[in-house]
Parts: C-alpha cells; sequence; structure tokens
C-alpha cells in the first residue's frame, strides 16, 4: 500500500446553484486569494460547468475539480444522467457521495453508494463520502451507532488500499443549511467516534491518516475552531462557499 499522508482538505458543496457567469466569477474570485499551500480546496461544481471553472484554476495546485454526483454504472441508456468517465474526462478529481440531500430526495441507498464509491475508486477518482444522523436521533443520544451503521454498511466492504482513499464528511443533517453548526466538542466526539470506528475494521495506519471533514453551516466565524479539533481535517462548505471572501477565509483559519 502507498505510504499514508494526512490531508487538509476545505471543499466547496456548490449544490444547484450558480449560471455559468456566476460560476466563472466566484471561481475567479477565489483563484485570486493566496490560499494555504498545505490545504486541498476543492470546488465543487455543477458539473455542467467544471470544464470552463478548471480553465480558471489551471496550475493552482492546491486548488481542484469536484463533483457533487455520478452514476453508479459505468455508461449506458440512463438518460440524463453522468457517468464517472464524463467527469473525469472533464479534470473533476472528487466526487460527493451520500450527501443528506441525495439521500433524503433521490431515495439514495447504501447498496447504490456502495456502487458509486466502487466505481469512482476504480477509476481513479476521490469519494468524498457523507455521512450523520438527523435531529431525532442526536436528541436521544443515537448518533454514534446512527453513524456507524451509515459507514458500515457503505464503506466496510471496501478493502484497507481503497479505504486508505476515501475522504469522509461528517455533516449532522440537523446542520446542513440550517444555521446550527454542532460544537466544536460535538464535533470532535464523532470524529474521534469515526476515527476509531475505522481503526477496529482497518487499523491504525489507516485510522490515523484518513481525512475526516465537518460539513453543516460551518463559516467564516467558526471554521478556526472547528479546525482547531484533532481529529477535524477540513470541512465540506455548502452555503458559505457561495461567497468566494467567506470561502477563502474559512480555508485560511487553519
Ligand atoms: C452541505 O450541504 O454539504 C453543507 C455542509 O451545507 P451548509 O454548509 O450550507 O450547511
Amino acid at each position: 500500500m502507498a505510504k499514508l499522508k494526512k490531508q487538509k482538505i476545505v471543499a466547496g458543496n456548490w449544490k444547484m446553484n450558480t449560471t455559468l457567469l456566476e460560476a466563472l466569477t466566484l471561481a475567479q474570485r477565489i483563484a485570486s486569494v493566496e490560499l494555504p499551500k498545505e490545504v486541498m480546496t476543492v470546488l465543487c461544481v455543477p458539473s455542467v460547468f467544471a470544464t470552463e471553472v478548471g480553465k480558471i484554476i489551471a496550475g493552482k495546485s492546491n486548488i481542484k475539480l469536484g463533483a457533487q454526483n455520478c452514476h453508479h454504472e459505468a455508461s449506458g441508456a440512463y438518460t440524463g444522467e453522468t457517468s464517472v468517465d464524463m467527469l473525469h474526462s472533464v479534470g473533476i478529481q472528487y466526487v460527493i457521495v451520500g450527501h443528506s440531500e441525495r439521500r433524503a430526495y433521490q431515495n439514495e441507498s447504501s447498496e447504490v453508494l456502495v456502487k458509486k464509491i466502487n466505481l469512482l475508486l476504480a477509476k481513479g477518482l476521490t469519494p468524498i463520502y457523507c455521512c450523520g444522523e438527523p435531529l431525532s436521533v442526536r436528541q436521544t443520544n443515537r448518533q454514534n451507532s446512527a453513524v456507524a451503521k451509515q459507514i458500515k454498511s457503505d464503506l466496510f466492504h471496501l478493502s484497507a488500499e481503497s479505504m486508505s482513499k476515501i475522504v469522509v464528511a461528517y455533516e449532522p443533517i440537523w446542520a446542513i443549511g440550517t444555521g446550527l453548526t454542532a460544537s466544536a466538542e460535538q464535533a470532535q466526539d464523532m470524529h474521534n467516534f469515526i476515527r476509531k470506528t475505522i481503526k477496529k475494521q482497518y487499523g491504525i495506519e489507516i485510522s490515523k491518516y484518513i481525512s475526516i471533514l465537518y460539513g453543516g453551516s460551518a463559516n467564516a466565524a467558526n471554521a478556526k475552531t472547528l479546525f482547531a479539533q484533532k481529529d477535524v481535517d477540513g470541512g465540506l462548505i455548502g452555503g458559505a462557499s457561495m461567497k468566494a471572501n467567506d470561502f477563502t477565509t474559512i480555508i485560511n483559519a487553519y
């Protein structure tokens, strides 16, 4: 297995926002700011804009392109869908999978997620795998077992080599787009729990080096405290990634 190295990552999830012009303006603003070399910035843009955004970030080794979804089959008669090869061919290197919005609105099952993750890894792209509990589960203090269940069913079929290539994003559903952020302590506790869960299955090396991002109303004001937590290796940022100043402040919070 290749030597492992923990990567700090801040990924912006633009969701179904921006026109082409808006996307290019936002990417230009982000790319014009000096960003730390040791943090990988990932722009998960609407994939229809990936080629054009890619031209703006070309030559910036610390900014990569990401997508927000892919189809679970490699190719074929799936009208309107986007394959992993298509994404790869326009320069996308990271793909969000298992986002709670897709689990909820597109009924994405663990079976489908497993197929997507396997396909992405086989094609050399990095899945940003999202997990996280709803409010009712948090309120009854069952978040650890709920997240462990997701991780086991979506990821634990992977070999150690494959697991080492996954980026995990802990995204408590009650914090996404709500303005409610997990406290630094809640984030640290869960990230530590996720790392321990991975350690039990795959051993210390992989658990130590896997990047675990926090997502859920992270913003320019709270990023520093969140990123200061031992087991928080970066963020998956929704709303605040749409404002260049806020997003670059978050990246610079490291
Ligand atoms: C997300 O959708 O992945 C997310 C973290 O959104 P927000 O930052 O807006 O809560």
